[in-house]
């Protein structure tokens, strides 16, 4: 591992500061994936910002939404009362998406800022545009089993691993940052992005900007919501495909429907059309398959990775069956 400094802040300003201070430097809160990346040379900051004694740990609900901060635990999240309550897709996809272990270290900041598990990008030895751009893709003509079917490019076809995100993306959330020219609020659908020419690039963060909380507004969705994630062990892996799924439903039939998909491409997945098509129907397997096709209109797979395409068809399904049969 390489030689770093580090630093410990208190204040968001004080974190903002310490950043611009500092040529290659990242802040670090659990570090689950962070240490890892730097373990193994994928990634090389040269100082380290300790952001953990910042005050961004609040659950709290206020003006029609509720506001998470940055820094609350992964398992806080998921077993906070308020969240269980208003929005019981969010703490089943935090504890579909890692260990007990794992998740009493992970932030929600942390989560978001999660870097692909594509073996290419972790193997220094092969190419990789996202960790070294221009080199190449070694899963584009590779083993490719667990990437993209949606939105790749030519220069990349890697997945985001959160499944946190693919909640929040249903649940139309909000991202709050700070920068040095102050606040900003980026739509959580706008915050992870795609490959395309610079897959370097996983989320529109800035470099010089602090994530400091996460908007989940208040929706009817607390009563039919499903997240199920089909992995290849029981016992924590990445998602091979997973979706999150909720309905409002009133007398049988579809008010409105929030749909998104993990494991399928370098952002979470929402599918607004296949939502779209479920509104005004009746909530039953026939309306959930109508749906579940128009979802999976456009996918593309490659050498190892066609299963995709029916998987995530079927889960799609499943997962609104479930959320539909949840009283
Ligand atoms: Fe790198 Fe993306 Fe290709 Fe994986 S899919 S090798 S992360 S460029």
């Amino acid at each position: 591992m390489i030689q770093f400094q580090y630093e410990r802040v208190s204040t968001p300003a004080a974190a903002l500061s310490a950043l611009s201070n500092s040529g290659n430097a990242k802040f670090i809160a659990g570090g689950t994936n962070l240490v890892d990346l730097m373990k193994r040379n994928v990634m090389s900051p040269r100082k380290l910002i300790d952001i953990n004694s910042l005050p961004l740990k609040h659950i709290e609900q206020q003006n029609g939404k509720v506001t998470i901060g940055a820094l609350a635990l992964n398992v806080q999240v998921a077993d906070s009362k308020l969240i269980l309550e208003k929005h019981p897709l969010l703490s089943q996809a935090l504890n579909a998406g890692a260990s007990a272990q794992i998740r009493n270290m992970a932030t929600v900041g942390g989560n978001m800022l999660q870097r692909t598990r594509c073996h290419y990008f972790y193997d220094t030895t092969l190419p990789c545009n996202k960790r070294e751009p221009g080199s190449g893709c070694g899963a584009l003509q590779g083993f490719n089993r667990m990437h993209a079917i949606f939105g790749a490019s030519e220069h990349c076809i890697a997945v985001h691993p959160s499944d946190m995100s693919v909640a929040l993306v249903a649940l139309d959330a909000t991202v709050l940052v700070r920068g040095p020219k102050g606040e900003r609020r980026i739509p959580f659908a706008d915050f992870h992005r795609l490959p395309g020419d610079h897959p370097e690039k996983d989320t529109n963060l800035q470099a010089n900007e602090l994530i400091t909380a996460v908007e989940i507004p208040d929706n009817a969705f607390n009563q039919h919501a499903h997240y199920y994630k089909v992995r290849d062990r029981a016992s924590y892996a990445f998602a091979l495909v997973s979706v999150a799924a909720a309905l409002n439903i009133d007398g049988g039939m579809i008010k409105e429907a929030r749909l998104a998909m993990g494991g399928v491409a370098h952002k979470p997945w929402r599918l607004t059309e296949a939502e779209k098509s479920l509104a005004g129907k009746p909530a039953n397997e026939d309306s959930f398959r109508q749906a579940a096709a128009i979802a999976m209109q456009g996918a593309k797979a490659y050498k190892y990775n066609a299963f995709k395409l029916k998987l995530g068809e079927n889960v799609i399904v499943e997962a609104l069956k479930t959320a539909a049969q949840k009283a």
